[in-house]
């Protein structure tokens, strides 16, 4: 057994004063707690931020919505104005995890999880994501569930999350304080793809804690939909998901968001492919030669080559759904 310190936070300010090298903020604690239980973290001490008054949903003045960085998964997605004006955040949520993990899990905890890579939780195999410099045991190894876009040759893991697929699609802003103060990051810019540095996922800092996710005024709530393919019906990671919001003109798309989810290690967005869609007729064709763009640098291994045309099918089947859901209010 290894031991470490705990602390319970009582205020955002103390909490980042806390959090020195070796620690780590124990938020629902659902992903934090099962790696160290796995051996995989080794946290030298726990700050506990359960606590904080950072769990409320509320109106922004620009129109929009903030998500505070505790509030559950579960109350999230059912919050009544997110299920109206954001339902394809409502549908991605709820289409993770299971219902008892949901009422447990936050939302800053959701978007800082770890990947679900056999071979970062298997510490008898290398891994230069959880130890830097040692292999790759998916490289070569079984790779059905890995990185068909923005890949290394260092890591192929993907971001497992499906409430941050819906964030990118939406354009939300990830609001931190920390020990240099508070700051914004667009949410394009959160998480990083792999290259030399697989062990680090995201742009965040030492100390620093997520305090909100600001969703902007706009959420496609008439034509929007998230699309998620896996294995089982329930309680299974996404293969691959789709959260596409369309704004329609009768028959033409006028605007567009895109983005997949299980084939990346971050939530993959493609401007161009938006921007094959802007202007056109809502046609499976036209969502194809979109999926097509968004899909062109996508390379498989070994055993998940079937995810580049099973992603090119979600993206038309999410397309065409979200051109037809209209006023739509719930997912
Ligand atoms: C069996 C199982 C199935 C699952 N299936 C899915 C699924 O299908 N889809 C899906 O999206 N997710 C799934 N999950 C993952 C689940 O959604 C996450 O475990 C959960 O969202 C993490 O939230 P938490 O509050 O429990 O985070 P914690 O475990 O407390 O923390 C996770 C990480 O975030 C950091 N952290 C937490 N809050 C903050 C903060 N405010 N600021 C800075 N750092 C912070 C912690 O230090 C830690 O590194 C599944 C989990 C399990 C166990
Ligand atoms: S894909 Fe990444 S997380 Fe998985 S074994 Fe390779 S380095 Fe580790």
């Amino acid at each position: 057994m290894r031991s470490f310190t705990y602390s319970r936070a009582g205020s955002a300010a103390e909490a980042v004063g806390r959090a020195a090298a070796g620690t780590a903020f124990v938020a629902g604690g659902t992903n934090l707690l099962d790696l160290m239980k796995a051996d995989v973290l080794r946290p030298e001490g726990l700050v506990d931020i359960s606590r904080l008054p950072l769990d409320r949903i509320e109106e922004t003045a620009e129109g929009g919505l903030r998500l505070g960085a505790l509030a559950r998964n579960a109350d999230t997605a059912y919050d009544e104005r997110v299920q109206t004006r954001y339902p394809m955040l409502s549908k991605a949520i709820l289409a993770g995890a299971s219902a008892q993990l949901r009422n447990m899990a936050t939302n800053g905890g959701n978007l800082l999880q770890r990947t679900r890579c056999y071979y970062f939780y298997d510490t008898a195999t290398p891994c230069n994501k959880r130890q830097p410099g040692s292999g790759c045991g998916a490289i070569g190894g079984v790779n059905r569930i890995h990185a068909i876009l923005g890949a290394s040759d260092q890591c192929i893991a993907v971001h497992p999350s499906d409430l941050c697929v819906a964030l990118a699609a939406l354009e939300a802003v990830v609001r931190v304080t920390g020990p240099d103060g508070e700051r914004s990051i667009p949410f394009a810019e959160l998480h990083r793809l792999p290259g030399d540095r697989p062990e680090i996922d995201t742009v965040l800092r030492p100390g620093d804690l997520v305090t909100a996710i600001d969703l902007p005024a706009r959420g496609f709530a008439e034509h929007s939909t998230y699309l998620k393919i896996r294995d089982r019906a329930s309680y299974a990671f996404a293969l691959v998901s789709v959260a596409a919001g369309l704004e329609m003109d009768g028959d033409t798309v006028r605007d567009a968001r895109l983005a997949l989810g299980g084939v990346a290690h971050k939530p993959w967005r493609d401007p161009e492919a938006e921007a094959a869609l802007i202007g056109k007729p809502a046609t499976p064709d036209r969502f194809r030669a979109a999926a097509r763009v968004l899909l062109r640098d996508a390379k498989g291994h070994e055993h998940n080559s079937f995810k580049i045309e099973l992603a090119e099918r979600a993206i038309v089947r999410a397309l065409t759904e979200a051109a037809e859901r209209k006023g739509a209010s719930r997912p």
